[in-house]
């Protein structure tokens, strides 16, 4: 498939009109904002025709914009001549979205939107969801579950930290080292084994998300300090979250990650565990390479993926886009964009909160899906402090909210 015959199926899907090539020489006036996607890209650049137009600086024939939606969508800036950090990820900050200031709008969405305006059409991605204006897709990483392993060797290293600190007059550092000592001395449960904890809070929302788990062989590894799926306890959560109306998808590991058969072989054994079929992945660490990582996830048999959004230093829209879509090429598997996620301590509730709030604004424009990722093991307010309370309070604006509905991510995604 072309990407303008790409355009036109997604087109549809967000408007129920089909658009065609009789339409491709429309002028769709542009924002100023809008418009700075088209400067940057060399080749649209060559291409589009622009005319002055009294309401807006400029205005872009429908194919131009169809095919830069398609160049962001399929991620061209990851695909050709990448440019890669330190652990050989996408390195986000040289990401043209984020040079151009609009990391943090779904700008995908807006233009799709302001073409609709243009050529009369409705604009409803959310058509399946009677009076909804967003949905809230809850994701939870599990990286970790087991603190109380190797733990007198942990103490040993805390209470010399702690003793070096002292010797070299640093005391915040010495008290910090000796109390983090003093809190493990002190659980009677393991604070890194949240599951219940999660399910209550949760439960008591009437709310259900996504949990991404692991599948390693060995809890130690390659892959650091993890857990077993085939750990009693992990089968018997697994179990748990599956029967009370939770989803599990695989969080494949990090290294190989370019190995078909290892992601096979992850898969196979969560499935084995859960006794249900795992459609969704997303990758420890992100560490995704594209396209070859969304092949990988369609030859493997996903029916999606949820890598699409940025570490929390950037956070913000990925792929310009708030909309799970289906991937460029890979009939059958689709992105869902996330665009929030925690911190191991997050020191100013206040302003994650309030990150949550500006998003919601825009995705309530463009009726669209925000999906928030959240570690499983980042909820012990001595180990992380801040994430539970953000949780809770994004939990009640659910509930205040009638204009929105919160879904685990696999339960949103067959009607996109
Ligand atoms: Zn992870």
């Amino acid at each position: 498939m072309d990407a303008l015959d790409y355009f036109c199926t997604l087109y549809q899907k967000r408007t129920g009109i089909q658009c065609t090539r009789m339409d491709w020489a429309h002028l769709i006036p542009v924002t100023e904002k809008m418009s700075v996607l088209f400067g940057a890209d060399r080749a649209l650049r060559q291409l589009h025709q622009h005319v002055s137009c009294s309401e807006h600086k400029t205005a872009f024939r429908l194919d131009d914009v169809a095919r830069c939606v398609v160049d962001i969508l399929s991620r061209q800036e990851e695909c050709v001549h990448p440019s890669l950090d330190r652990q050989g990820r996408y390195d986000g900050h040289q990401s043209g979205l984020v040079a151009l200031g609009l990391g943090h709008e779904p700008i995908v969405d807006q233009l799709m939107q302001r073409c609709a305006e243009v050529l009369g059409h409705p604009w409803n991605p959310l058509s399946a969801f009677d009076g909804v204006k967003a949905i809230i897709g809850l994701s939870h990483d599990v990286d970790r579950v087991d603190g109380f392993s190797y733990l007198p060797m942990r103490y040993g290293y805390w209470l010399g930290r702690a003793g070096l600190s002292l010797f070299g007059g640093q005391w915040s550092a010495a008290r910090r080292w000796y109390g983090r000592y003093c809190s493990w001395r002190s659980y009677s449960d393991d604070p890194l084994f949240a599951f219940d904890r999660w399910m209550a809070l949760e439960s008591e929302y009437d709310v259900r998300s996504t949990f991404f788990f692991m599948s390693l062989k060995r809890g130690l590894s390659i892959e650091g300090r993890r857990y077993t799926v085939t750990d009693p306890r992990i089968k018997r959560v697994v179990r748990q979250l599956v029967d009370n109306g939770w989803e599990v998808g695989l969080h494949a590991g990090r290294h190989n990650a370019q190995s078909l058969a290892w992601l096979k072989d992850q898969k196979r054994r969560l499935e084995d565990v859960a006794g249900v079929a795992m459609d969704g992945c997303r990758q420890h660490w992100l560490n995704i390479r594209l396209p070859e990582s969304w092949e990988l996830y369609h030859q493997a048999g996903f029916k999606y993926s949820s890598n699409m959004g940025w570490t929390p230093e950037l956070q913000g829209f990925r792929a310009g886009t708030a909309l799970p879509y289906p991937v460029p090429g890979f009939s059958g598997l689709y992105e869902i964009p996330f665009q929030m996620m925690d911190r191991m301590v997050i020191q100013d509730p206040g302003h994650h909160v309030a990150l949550f709030d500006t998003f919601l604004k825009q995705i309530k424009a463009i009726h669209g899906c925000l999906v928030l990722d959240f570690h499983q093991e980042y909820f012990d307010p001595i180990e992380s402090p801040g994430v539970g309370d953000v949780y809770r309070t994004i939990l009640q604006r659910i509930r205040s909210d009638t204009e929105i509905i919160a879904l685990p991510l696999g339960a949103f995604i067959a009607d996109f």
